[in-house]
């Protein structure tokens, strides 16, 4: 046979997950053959986390274009217009300039970057196809980090031109006149606002009784306030039961909460309802590495497998599927693996849905702590008595935290609102050091900025916030 390669540790996937597993084994001494089979970066950089935001950045740009005269911005006469293919020159340069940037400090940490598509022949050997060669390599531990696809339902096969994915949509050189979503979740309503705000006609079909379904419904709500001026139609309890194209055109059947058919015609429909892990075709079994019935490989809190020596990080552990998460989970694998004490604690992962307005949070929700028998205080603020709010014209949305009533101690912090997404690492660090929200409360937050949110809803908990009755 082959003469397999030897090294310390093999890292199959280089997304969020691998390649940060990659880098940390690199700093802490170990030989590491980074295995991946399309681009460095994984979905989150190339078309993923990093592509949806520019998109929806851009989209943010030209919508505000709208509201800028109140604010004695008086812009010149004739049409504006978004070019989507200009945008896309621009988003492969974000992205190029990126990946780049990872495979500069793959390199800078002595990791071996190999392009190629990795099998597992065994539990410590694994095989790796090149363009038509065939390569070895023998282990001591290996990092499976092969992340996830997107989910294809039967009935409504994506074909990249009328039905799309959302790789396919964020690949989309115009925005079409009309676009039917199926799937109201993050992925669902982040494109979609960003959609309607480029021009497109949005409808949005959703199964479950509500969109976000895993939201709490008080923050869910400003967005569809915002959903709704965007003129995008939200049809939530409705099922898609086929799809079907015509002359550019897709009808959608759908079956609808009162239980009547419809049909629905839009220039383009995206699917996401879902993804599912990529464990199918990495010859698991031969490396003894199990998953559940839906593909998850199940690991402990140093992210072992059910085989001690074998891994696993990101979108193939159940779980909320985030880069931030997938490349926490790497550093500890990387440590675990160097001999560090080194822990991954699921309850502090933040959330964030890049929405208008954005929606974020870290800890536990109200209901959460409920039942889990916390005797809970919690205060609202709203960015309507925020003074930066004001001034920016960012005035919808509230921050909320939850505190045990006995303790003090905050249990979790929920915004939604102008920059959520940024305001949300104070909470994290909050849960992170155990504060109470007497902590929150003392510290000096800089004025006028929105971080005040936080101080006045700690206040506002104690009894006391200055700025609302
Ligand atoms: P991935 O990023 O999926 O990377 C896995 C890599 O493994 C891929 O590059 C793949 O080519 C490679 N691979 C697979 N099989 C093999 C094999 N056999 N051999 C070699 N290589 C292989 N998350 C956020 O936190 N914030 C966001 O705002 C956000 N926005 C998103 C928007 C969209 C539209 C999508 C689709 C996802 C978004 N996510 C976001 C989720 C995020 O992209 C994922 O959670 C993250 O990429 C998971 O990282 P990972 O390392 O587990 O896997």
């Amino acid at each position: 046979g082959e003469v397999a390669v030897e090294t310390d540790v093999v890292v199959i996937g280089g997304g969020p997950g691998g390649y940060t597993a990659a880098i940390r084994l690199g700093q802490l001494g170990k030989s590491v053959v980074l295995i991946e089979k399309d681009q460095l970066g994984g979905v989150c950089l190339n078309r993923g986390c990093i592509p949806s935001k520019a998109l929806i950045h851009s989209a943010g740009e030209y919508h505000k274009l709208a509201s800028l005269e109140k604010l004695g911005i008086q812009l010149p006469k004739g049409d504006v217009t978004f070019q989507m293919s200009t945008w896309q020159t621009w988003k492969e340069s974000v992205v190029n300039q990126l990946k780049n940037g990872v495979d500069h400090l793959c390199q800078a940490n002595g990791v071996t970057v190999v392009k190629g598509s990795a099998t597992f022949l065994s539990n410590d050997r694994i095989g790796v196809e090149t363009g038509g060669d065939f390569e070895t390599y023998k282990f001591r531990q290996a990092i499976i980090a092969t992340g996830s696809r997107p989910f294809t339902p039967p009935f409504v096969k994506p074909d990249g031109v009328h039905i799309l994915d959302s790789t396919d949509a964020l690949n989309l050189q115009k925005v079409p006149q009309s676009l039917g979503i199926i799937g109201g979740g993050y992925i669902g309503m982040e494109l979609g606002m960003a959609f309607a705000k480029l021009g497109a006609k949005v409808t949005i079909v959703e199964a479950a009784d509500k969109v976000l379904p895993q939201t709490v419904a008080s923050l869910t709500q400003e967005v569809l306030k915002q959903a709704k001026k965007l003129g995008i139609t939200i049809r939530t309890g409705t099922k898609v039961e086929a799809a079907s194209v015509e002359q550019a055109q897709v009808t959608l059947d759908i079956l609808t909460h009162q239980n009547t058919r419809e049909q629905v015609s839009v220039e383009k429909v995206l699917v996401t309802i879902g993804r599912v892990p990529n464990t199918g075709e990495i010859g698991l079994s031969q490396a003894g590495v199990q998953t559940d019935e839906r593909g998850y490989i199940h690991v402990d809190s140093m992210g072992r497998t059910n085989v001690a020596h074998i891994y696993a990080i990101g979108d193939v552990t159940p779980g909320p599927a985030l880069a931030h998460r997938a490349s926490k989970q790497g550093v500890v694998a990387a440590e675990v693996i160097a001999g560090l004490p080194s822990s991954f604690d699921t309850p502090y992962v933040p959330y964030v849905i890049f929405t208008e307005p954005q929606i974020a949070g870290v800890g536990m929700t109200k209901e959460e702590a409920e039942k889990q028998g916390y005797r809970v205080k919690t205060a609202a603020f709203p960015y309507r008595a925020n003074g930066r709010a004001l001034a920016t014209d960012e005035k919808e949305g509230f921050a909320e935290v939850i505190v045990d009533e006995q303790s003090h101690l905050l249990l979790g912090l929920h915004l939604v609102g102008a920059d959520a997404s940024n305001l949300i690492g104070e909470g994290v660090l909050a849960l992170e050091l155990a504060a109470r929200v007497e902590d929150l409360a003392l510290t000096i937050h800089p004025h006028p900025t929105l971080s005040e949110v936080w101080l006045e809803a700690a206040e506002a908990v104690l009894g006391h916030a200055i700025h609302i009755v």
